[in-house]
Protein backbone atom coordinates (compact mmCIF):
# COMPACT_ATOMS: atom_id res chain seq x y z
CA UNK A 1 0.00 0.00 0.00
CA UNK A 2 1.46 3.59 -0.16
CA UNK A 3 2.16 5.72 2.53
CA UNK A 4 1.49 8.97 3.65
CA UNK A 5 3.32 10.17 6.46
CA UNK A 6 1.72 12.44 9.02
CA UNK A 7 4.51 14.53 10.49
CA UNK A 8 4.45 17.88 12.16
CA UNK A 9 5.38 19.43 15.88
CA UNK A 10 4.32 18.25 18.93
CA UNK A 11 0.30 19.29 19.71
CA UNK A 12 -0.43 20.55 16.46
CA UNK A 13 -2.82 17.34 16.47
CA UNK A 14 -1.25 14.85 14.54
CA UNK A 15 -2.73 11.68 16.22
CA UNK A 16 -6.21 13.30 16.56
CA UNK A 17 -5.68 14.04 12.73
CA UNK A 18 -4.75 10.34 12.01
CA UNK A 19 -7.77 8.75 13.87
CA UNK A 20 -9.60 11.17 11.92
CA UNK A 21 -8.04 9.80 8.58
CA UNK A 22 -8.61 6.47 9.72
CA UNK A 23 -12.29 6.76 10.77
CA UNK A 24 -12.78 5.97 13.93
CA UNK A 25 -12.63 7.31 17.61
CA UNK A 26 -9.53 5.49 19.08
CA UNK A 27 -7.91 6.94 22.51
CA UNK A 28 -6.45 10.00 21.50
CA UNK A 29 -2.86 9.32 22.72
CA UNK A 30 -1.70 13.36 24.34
CA UNK A 31 0.90 14.86 21.93
CA UNK A 32 3.66 15.48 23.87
CA UNK A 33 7.39 15.46 23.12
CA UNK A 34 9.02 12.20 23.95
CA UNK A 35 5.93 10.11 24.33
CA UNK A 36 5.79 7.13 22.54
CA UNK A 37 2.87 5.94 21.41
CA UNK A 38 2.52 1.68 20.85
CA UNK A 39 1.38 2.16 17.12
CA UNK A 40 2.68 3.72 14.60
CA UNK A 41 1.39 2.99 11.22
CA UNK A 42 -2.42 1.96 9.90
CA UNK A 43 -4.05 1.02 7.38
CA UNK A 44 -6.74 3.59 5.96
CA UNK A 45 -8.86 3.60 3.29
CA UNK A 46 -10.79 6.59 1.40
CA UNK A 47 -13.62 6.16 -1.19
CA UNK A 48 -12.29 2.78 -1.98
CA UNK A 49 -8.40 3.49 -2.00
CA UNK A 50 -6.29 1.55 0.73
CA UNK A 51 -3.36 3.48 2.19
CA UNK A 52 -0.84 3.40 5.03
CA UNK A 53 -0.91 6.20 7.26
CA UNK A 54 1.83 6.63 9.61
CA UNK A 55 2.09 8.36 13.00
CA UNK A 56 5.60 9.69 12.77
CA UNK A 57 4.99 11.46 16.52
CA UNK A 58 5.31 7.58 17.50
CA UNK A 59 8.94 8.07 16.57
CA UNK A 60 10.88 8.94 19.87
CA UNK A 61 14.26 10.58 18.67
CA UNK A 62 17.29 9.40 20.45
CA UNK A 63 19.05 12.28 22.95
CA UNK A 64 20.94 13.99 20.47
CA UNK A 65 18.04 14.09 17.98
CA UNK A 66 15.61 15.49 19.87
CA UNK A 67 16.66 19.06 19.58
CA UNK A 68 15.73 18.84 16.02
CA UNK A 69 13.29 16.29 16.41
CA UNK A 70 10.73 17.32 13.47
CA UNK A 71 13.24 18.31 10.95
CA UNK A 72 14.48 14.61 11.36
CA UNK A 73 10.91 13.64 11.96
CA UNK A 74 10.28 15.45 8.14
CA UNK A 75 13.68 13.88 6.36
CA UNK A 76 12.49 10.40 7.49
CA UNK A 77 9.28 11.10 6.37
CA UNK A 78 10.52 12.57 2.53
CA UNK A 79 12.62 8.88 2.51
CA UNK A 80 9.55 6.58 3.12
CA UNK A 81 6.58 7.98 2.39
CA UNK A 82 4.97 8.55 -0.67
CA UNK A 83 2.58 11.57 0.30
CA UNK A 84 3.91 13.63 3.42
CA UNK A 85 1.07 15.62 5.03
CA UNK A 86 2.89 18.19 7.27
CA UNK A 87 0.37 19.49 10.00
CA UNK A 88 0.52 23.01 11.51
CA UNK A 89 -1.69 24.75 14.49
CA UNK A 90 -3.77 27.90 12.25
CA UNK A 91 -4.03 29.23 15.17
CA UNK A 92 -0.75 30.36 16.25
CA UNK A 93 2.27 31.92 13.50
CA UNK A 94 4.49 28.88 11.73
CA UNK A 95 7.55 28.47 14.44
CA UNK A 96 11.06 28.64 13.33
CA UNK A 97 10.90 24.54 13.91
CA UNK A 98 8.03 24.61 11.26
CA UNK A 99 10.01 26.64 8.79
CA UNK A 100 13.19 24.03 9.05
CA UNK A 101 11.23 21.34 8.34
CA UNK A 102 9.75 23.05 5.60
CA UNK A 103 12.66 23.75 4.20
CA UNK A 104 13.46 19.91 4.57
CA UNK A 105 10.42 19.60 2.72
CA UNK A 106 10.59 21.93 -0.08
CA UNK A 107 14.36 20.03 -1.02
CA UNK A 108 12.68 16.70 -0.80
CA UNK A 109 10.45 17.24 -3.81
CA UNK A 110 8.03 15.09 -2.52
CA UNK A 111 4.40 16.01 -3.06
CA UNK A 112 3.78 17.37 0.30
CA UNK A 113 0.33 18.27 1.57
CA UNK A 114 -0.11 21.39 3.77
CA UNK A 115 -2.87 20.94 6.46
CA UNK A 116 -3.24 23.51 8.78
CA UNK A 117 -5.53 21.98 11.95
CA UNK A 118 -7.73 23.68 14.43
CA UNK A 119 -9.51 25.29 11.93
CA UNK A 120 -12.59 25.01 14.33
CA UNK A 121 -14.63 27.98 12.43
CA UNK A 122 -14.52 30.35 9.53
CA UNK A 123 -12.58 33.34 11.24
CA UNK A 124 -9.60 30.85 11.64
CA UNK A 125 -9.84 29.75 8.63
CA UNK A 126 -9.60 33.45 7.07
CA UNK A 127 -6.19 33.71 8.44
CA UNK A 128 -4.94 30.01 6.97
CA UNK A 129 -4.19 31.99 3.48
CA UNK A 130 -1.25 33.66 5.21
CA UNK A 131 0.01 29.86 5.29
CA UNK A 132 0.64 30.02 1.55
CA UNK A 133 4.10 31.63 2.46
CA UNK A 134 5.61 28.58 3.53
CA UNK A 135 5.86 27.68 -0.34
CA UNK A 136 4.11 24.27 -0.07
CA UNK A 137 1.10 25.20 -1.93
CA UNK A 138 -2.29 25.31 -0.95
CA UNK A 139 -3.09 24.58 2.53
CA UNK A 140 -5.80 22.84 3.55
CA UNK A 141 -7.75 23.64 6.30
CA UNK A 142 -9.14 21.12 8.78
CA UNK A 143 -10.05 20.24 12.39
CA UNK A 144 -9.13 17.26 13.52
CA UNK A 145 -11.08 16.96 16.20
CA UNK A 146 -14.32 18.21 14.38
CA UNK A 147 -14.07 16.59 11.44
CA UNK A 148 -14.48 19.98 9.15
CA UNK A 149 -12.72 20.49 6.20
CA UNK A 150 -11.42 16.34 6.50
CA UNK A 151 -13.24 15.20 3.37
CA UNK A 152 -11.67 17.68 1.23
CA UNK A 153 -8.52 16.98 2.81
CA UNK A 154 -8.75 13.09 1.93
CA UNK A 155 -9.76 13.52 -1.64
CA UNK A 156 -5.99 15.93 -1.57
CA UNK A 157 -4.35 12.87 -0.16
CA UNK A 158 -5.52 10.03 -3.10
CA UNK A 159 -4.99 12.77 -5.37
CA UNK A 160 -1.37 12.87 -4.20
CA UNK A 161 -0.97 9.17 -4.24
CA UNK A 162 0.94 6.96 -7.24
CA UNK A 163 -1.59 5.38 -9.84
CA UNK A 164 -2.75 2.03 -8.07
CA UNK A 165 -1.23 -0.76 -8.96
CA UNK A 166 -3.94 -3.42 -9.77
CA UNK A 167 -3.83 -6.50 -7.70
CA UNK A 168 -3.03 -9.47 -9.85
CA UNK A 169 -5.97 -11.51 -10.10
CA UNK A 170 -5.22 -15.13 -8.15
CA UNK A 171 -6.06 -18.06 -10.42
CA UNK A 172 -8.92 -19.78 -8.64
CA UNK A 173 -9.92 -23.63 -9.49
CA UNK A 174 -7.15 -26.34 -7.90
CA UNK A 175 -4.31 -25.28 -5.70
CA UNK A 176 -1.02 -26.50 -7.83
CA UNK A 177 1.25 -28.62 -5.96
CA UNK A 178 4.64 -30.09 -6.86
CA UNK A 179 5.50 -33.73 -5.52
CA UNK A 180 8.98 -33.74 -6.06
CA UNK A 181 11.78 -35.41 -4.69
CA UNK A 182 14.87 -37.98 -6.38
CA UNK A 183 14.44 -41.00 -7.26
CA UNK A 184 13.29 -43.82 -5.96
CA UNK A 185 12.04 -41.91 -2.58
CA UNK A 186 8.31 -42.97 -3.55
CA UNK A 187 6.84 -40.14 -5.36
CA UNK A 188 4.92 -42.11 -8.23
CA UNK A 189 3.87 -44.62 -5.05
CA UNK A 190 2.60 -41.78 -3.29
CA UNK A 191 0.48 -40.41 -5.65
CA UNK A 192 -1.23 -43.71 -6.72
CA UNK A 193 -2.03 -44.13 -2.95
CA UNK A 194 -2.94 -40.89 -2.53
CA UNK A 195 -5.27 -40.98 -5.61
CA UNK A 196 -6.56 -44.45 -4.97
CA UNK A 197 -7.30 -43.20 -1.43
CA UNK A 198 -10.69 -41.05 -2.77
CA UNK A 199 -10.63 -43.55 -5.58
CA UNK A 200 -10.64 -40.44 -7.70
CA UNK A 201 -9.47 -39.03 -10.56
CA UNK A 202 -6.01 -39.19 -11.91
CA UNK A 203 -6.67 -37.79 -15.23
CA UNK A 204 -4.42 -36.23 -17.52
CA UNK A 205 -7.04 -33.24 -18.51
CA UNK A 206 -7.13 -32.01 -22.11
CA UNK A 207 -8.67 -28.92 -23.15
CA UNK A 208 -8.61 -27.06 -19.89
CA UNK A 209 -5.57 -24.43 -17.91
CA UNK A 210 -3.91 -28.27 -16.77
CA UNK A 211 -1.21 -28.76 -19.03
CA UNK A 212 -1.04 -32.55 -20.67
CA UNK A 213 1.68 -33.53 -18.17
CA UNK A 214 -0.36 -32.06 -15.24
CA UNK A 215 -3.11 -34.28 -13.47
CA UNK A 216 -6.11 -33.37 -11.64
CA UNK A 217 -6.21 -35.81 -7.97
CA UNK A 218 -8.66 -35.86 -5.89
CA UNK A 219 -7.31 -36.75 -1.77
CA UNK A 220 -8.34 -34.89 1.29
CA UNK A 221 -11.61 -33.76 0.40
CA UNK A 222 -10.42 -31.68 -2.68
CA UNK A 223 -9.36 -31.65 -5.81
CA UNK A 224 -5.31 -30.68 -6.44
CA UNK A 225 -3.84 -29.62 -9.36
CA UNK A 226 -0.44 -31.93 -9.56
CA UNK A 227 2.14 -30.10 -11.53
CA UNK A 228 4.26 -32.23 -14.40
CA UNK A 229 3.07 -35.47 -12.87
CA UNK A 230 3.72 -37.60 -16.49
CA UNK A 231 7.02 -38.54 -15.58
CA UNK A 232 5.53 -40.01 -12.09
CA UNK A 233 3.21 -42.10 -13.32
CA UNK A 234 4.88 -44.08 -16.19
CA UNK A 235 7.83 -44.61 -14.26
CA UNK A 236 10.14 -42.94 -16.91
CA UNK A 237 11.91 -40.13 -14.69
CA UNK A 238 14.67 -41.98 -13.96
CA UNK A 239 15.16 -43.29 -17.56
CA UNK A 240 15.06 -39.58 -18.80
CA UNK A 241 18.46 -38.75 -18.94
CA UNK A 242 20.51 -36.95 -16.43
CA UNK A 243 20.68 -35.77 -13.44
CA UNK A 244 20.77 -32.33 -14.62
CA UNK A 245 17.82 -32.74 -16.88
CA UNK A 246 15.91 -34.14 -13.57
CA UNK A 247 16.20 -31.32 -11.60
CA UNK A 248 16.05 -28.93 -14.69
CA UNK A 249 12.61 -30.42 -14.42
CA UNK A 250 12.20 -30.15 -10.77
CA UNK A 251 12.88 -26.70 -10.50
CA UNK A 252 10.14 -26.14 -13.13
CA UNK A 253 7.75 -28.06 -11.94
CA UNK A 254 8.20 -26.08 -8.24
CA UNK A 255 8.19 -22.58 -10.14
CA UNK A 256 4.84 -23.76 -11.80
CA UNK A 257 3.58 -24.36 -8.31
CA UNK A 258 2.22 -22.67 -5.45
CA UNK A 259 3.13 -25.34 -2.73
CA UNK A 260 5.92 -28.25 -3.07
CA UNK A 261 6.03 -31.29 -1.42
CA UNK A 262 9.18 -32.80 -0.90
CA UNK A 263 9.52 -35.97 -0.69
CA UNK A 264 12.49 -37.66 1.50
CA UNK A 265 13.41 -41.35 2.10
CA UNK A 266 13.52 -41.44 5.69
CA UNK A 267 15.20 -44.89 5.85
CA UNK A 268 18.07 -43.03 4.64
CA UNK A 269 20.33 -40.30 5.48
CA UNK A 270 19.35 -36.72 3.92
CA UNK A 271 21.33 -36.25 0.97
CA UNK A 272 22.74 -33.11 -0.70
CA UNK A 273 19.82 -33.37 -3.23
CA UNK A 274 17.74 -33.69 -0.80
CA UNK A 275 18.86 -30.38 0.10
CA UNK A 276 19.30 -28.94 -3.35
CA UNK A 277 15.57 -29.75 -3.96
CA UNK A 278 14.45 -28.18 -0.50
CA UNK A 279 16.67 -24.63 -1.80
CA UNK A 280 15.15 -24.45 -4.85
CA UNK A 281 11.59 -24.17 -2.96
CA UNK A 282 12.97 -21.73 -0.88
CA UNK A 283 14.44 -19.75 -3.62
CA UNK A 284 11.40 -19.73 -5.70
CA UNK A 285 9.37 -18.45 -2.56
CA UNK A 286 6.99 -21.46 -2.60
CA UNK A 287 5.14 -23.07 0.62
CA UNK A 288 6.88 -26.21 1.96
CA UNK A 289 5.51 -29.44 2.83
CA UNK A 290 8.66 -32.07 3.82
CA UNK A 291 6.99 -35.62 3.87
CA UNK A 292 9.29 -38.32 5.37
CA UNK A 293 8.28 -41.55 3.48
CA UNK A 294 8.86 -45.18 3.96
CA UNK A 295 7.96 -44.50 7.78
CA UNK A 296 7.20 -48.77 7.56
CA UNK A 297 11.36 -49.23 7.35
CA UNK A 298 11.41 -46.64 10.08
CA UNK A 299 12.72 -48.41 13.66
CA UNK A 300 13.70 -46.84 16.88
CA UNK A 301 17.46 -46.85 16.23
CA UNK A 302 16.78 -44.69 12.53
CA UNK A 303 14.21 -42.67 14.11
CA UNK A 304 16.65 -41.35 16.59
CA UNK A 305 19.38 -40.74 13.61
CA UNK A 306 16.78 -38.95 11.99
CA UNK A 307 16.00 -36.88 14.81
CA UNK A 308 19.55 -35.47 14.71
CA UNK A 309 19.76 -35.06 10.82
CA UNK A 310 16.79 -33.00 11.12
CA UNK A 311 18.13 -30.75 13.33
CA UNK A 312 21.64 -30.49 11.64
CA UNK A 313 20.24 -30.66 7.72
CA UNK A 314 16.82 -28.83 8.15
CA UNK A 315 17.92 -26.11 10.43
CA UNK A 316 17.60 -23.61 7.91
CA UNK A 317 13.60 -24.64 7.26
CA UNK A 318 12.44 -24.93 11.05
CA UNK A 319 9.43 -23.51 9.66
CA UNK A 320 8.98 -26.25 6.78
CA UNK A 321 6.04 -28.90 7.86
CA UNK A 322 6.74 -31.99 8.93
CA UNK A 323 4.75 -35.45 7.72
CA UNK A 324 6.05 -39.14 8.48
CA UNK A 325 4.40 -41.48 5.85
CA UNK A 326 4.25 -44.63 4.12
CA UNK A 327 3.02 -45.24 1.21
CA UNK A 328 3.30 -48.05 1.38
CA UNK A 329 1.16 -48.69 3.88
CA UNK A 330 -0.92 -45.54 3.75
CA UNK A 331 0.23 -44.58 6.69
CA UNK A 332 -0.65 -40.89 7.71
CA UNK A 333 -1.04 -40.07 4.01
CA UNK A 334 -4.33 -38.24 4.99
CA UNK A 335 -2.49 -35.81 6.92
CA UNK A 336 -0.98 -34.26 3.70
CA UNK A 337 -3.76 -32.36 2.89
CA UNK A 338 -4.60 -30.27 5.97
CA UNK A 339 -0.37 -29.51 5.49
CA UNK A 340 -0.79 -28.03 2.34
CA UNK A 341 -3.81 -26.24 3.73
CA UNK A 342 -2.04 -24.62 6.12
CA UNK A 343 0.81 -23.83 4.36
CA UNK A 344 -1.12 -22.55 1.48
CA UNK A 345 -3.34 -20.15 4.12
CA UNK A 346 -0.05 -18.79 5.60
CA UNK A 347 1.42 -18.42 2.00
CA UNK A 348 -1.06 -16.08 1.51
CA UNK A 349 -1.91 -14.12 4.74
CA UNK A 350 -1.47 -10.86 5.21
CA UNK A 351 -1.28 -9.39 8.71
CA UNK A 352 -3.21 -5.83 8.92
CA UNK A 353 -0.64 -2.78 9.33
CA UNK A 354 -1.82 -1.88 13.10
CA UNK A 355 -1.14 -5.23 14.07
CA UNK A 356 2.45 -5.34 12.46
CA UNK A 357 3.26 -2.03 14.49
CA UNK A 358 1.32 -2.89 17.61
CA UNK A 359 3.42 -5.99 17.50
CA UNK A 360 7.00 -4.24 16.03
CA UNK A 361 7.26 -1.35 18.60
CA UNK A 362 7.31 -3.75 21.38
CA UNK A 363 9.52 -6.00 19.88
CA UNK A 364 12.34 -3.27 18.64
CA UNK A 365 11.21 -1.76 22.03
CA UNK A 366 11.89 -4.53 24.57
CA UNK A 367 15.24 -5.42 22.66
CA UNK A 368 16.35 -2.84 20.43
CA UNK A 369 19.37 -3.18 17.97
CA UNK A 370 22.54 -3.48 19.35
CA UNK A 371 24.87 -0.34 18.92
CA UNK A 372 27.60 -0.43 16.53
CA UNK A 373 30.03 2.79 16.36
CA UNK A 374 27.81 4.82 18.65
CA UNK A 375 24.87 4.10 17.34
CA UNK A 376 21.90 2.01 17.28
CA UNK A 377 19.67 2.10 14.02
CA UNK A 378 15.80 2.26 15.08
CA UNK A 379 13.30 0.43 13.57
CA UNK A 380 10.46 3.23 12.52
CA UNK A 381 7.50 1.09 11.18
CA UNK A 382 6.78 -1.98 8.78
CA UNK A 383 4.61 -3.01 6.16
CA UNK A 384 3.28 -6.15 4.42
CA UNK A 385 4.04 -5.20 0.80
CA UNK A 386 2.83 -8.63 -0.43
CA UNK A 387 1.76 -11.94 -0.04
CA UNK A 388 2.73 -15.35 -1.41
CA UNK A 389 4.79 -15.50 0.35
CA UNK A 390 4.61 -12.97 2.49
CA UNK A 391 6.78 -9.83 2.02
CA UNK A 392 7.81 -7.49 4.93
CA UNK A 393 9.57 -3.94 4.51
CA UNK A 394 11.14 -2.49 7.42
CA UNK A 395 11.82 1.15 7.70
CA UNK A 396 14.67 1.72 9.46
CA UNK A 397 17.18 4.77 10.48
CA UNK A 398 20.45 2.90 9.11
CA UNK A 399 21.28 -1.08 7.87
CA UNK A 400 20.37 -3.32 10.20
CA UNK A 401 22.87 -6.28 11.34
CA UNK A 402 21.78 -9.10 9.39
CA UNK A 403 21.69 -11.17 12.81
CA UNK A 404 18.58 -8.90 14.01
CA UNK A 405 16.67 -9.51 10.94
CA UNK A 406 17.00 -12.94 11.75
CA UNK A 407 15.58 -11.97 14.69
CA UNK A 408 12.63 -10.27 13.80
CA UNK A 409 11.65 -12.74 11.13
CA UNK A 410 11.91 -15.46 14.18
CA UNK A 411 9.67 -13.09 16.15
CA UNK A 412 7.41 -12.72 13.50
CA UNK A 413 6.98 -16.34 12.74
CA UNK A 414 6.33 -16.80 16.53
CA UNK A 415 3.27 -14.67 16.64
CA UNK A 416 1.84 -14.79 13.89
CA UNK A 417 1.99 -18.13 13.34
CA UNK A 418 3.52 -18.49 10.00
CA UNK A 419 4.41 -22.17 9.20
CA UNK A 420 4.70 -23.53 5.74
CA UNK A 421 6.13 -20.47 4.04
CA UNK A 422 9.46 -18.70 3.17
CA UNK A 423 8.86 -14.93 4.49
CA UNK A 424 10.38 -12.33 2.70
CA UNK A 425 12.04 -9.15 4.78
CA UNK A 426 13.34 -6.48 3.21
CA UNK A 427 15.11 -3.41 5.49
CA UNK A 428 14.94 0.29 4.30
CA UNK A 429 17.11 2.13 5.72
CA UNK A 430 17.10 6.22 4.99
CA UNK A 431 19.86 7.72 3.29
P1 LIG B 1 9.94 -42.38 -7.30
O1 LIG B 1 11.15 -42.59 -8.13
O2 LIG B 1 10.18 -41.28 -6.31
O3 LIG B 1 8.69 -42.20 -8.04
O4 LIG B 1 9.80 -43.70 -6.38
P2 LIG B 1 8.83 -44.96 -6.58
O5 LIG B 1 7.46 -44.60 -6.21
O6 LIG B 1 9.08 -45.57 -7.90
O7 LIG B 1 9.37 -45.90 -5.40
C1 LIG B 1 10.71 -46.36 -5.37
C2 LIG B 1 10.76 -47.66 -4.58
O8 LIG B 1 10.42 -47.44 -3.21
C3 LIG B 1 9.75 -48.70 -5.06
O9 LIG B 1 10.37 -49.97 -4.98
C4 LIG B 1 8.61 -48.61 -4.07
O10 LIG B 1 7.92 -49.81 -3.94
C5 LIG B 1 9.34 -48.25 -2.79
N1 LIG B 1 8.50 -47.49 -1.85
C6 LIG B 1 7.79 -46.36 -2.14
N2 LIG B 1 7.15 -45.93 -1.01
C7 LIG B 1 7.48 -46.79 -0.02
C8 LIG B 1 7.15 -46.89 1.37
O11 LIG B 1 6.41 -46.05 1.96
N3 LIG B 1 7.68 -47.88 2.08
C9 LIG B 1 8.50 -48.81 1.51
N4 LIG B 1 8.96 -49.77 2.28
N5 LIG B 1 8.82 -48.76 0.21
C10 LIG B 1 8.33 -47.78 -0.55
Amino acid sequence: LPIVAVVGRPNVGKSTLVNRILGRRQAVVEDVAGVTRDRVAYDAEWTGRRFTVVDTGGWLPDAKERAKAIATQAEIATQTADVVLFVVDATIPPTSDDEAAVRMLRRSGRPVVLVANKVDNARIENETASLWSLGLGEPFPVSALHGRGSGDLLDKILESLPPPIPAEPRETGPRRIALVGRPNVGKSSLLNKLAKEERAVVDSVAGTTVDPVDSLVGFGGDTWHLVDTAGLRKRVAHASGTEYYASLRTNAAIEAAEVAIVLLDASEPISEQDQRIITMVIESGRALVIAFNKWDLVDDDRRYQLGKEIERELRRVPWALRVNVSALTGRAVDKLAPALRTALNNWERRIPTGQLNQWLTALVQATPHPVRGGRAPRVLFATQAGVSPPKFVLFTTGALDPGYVRFVERKLREEFEFIGTPIHITVKPRK
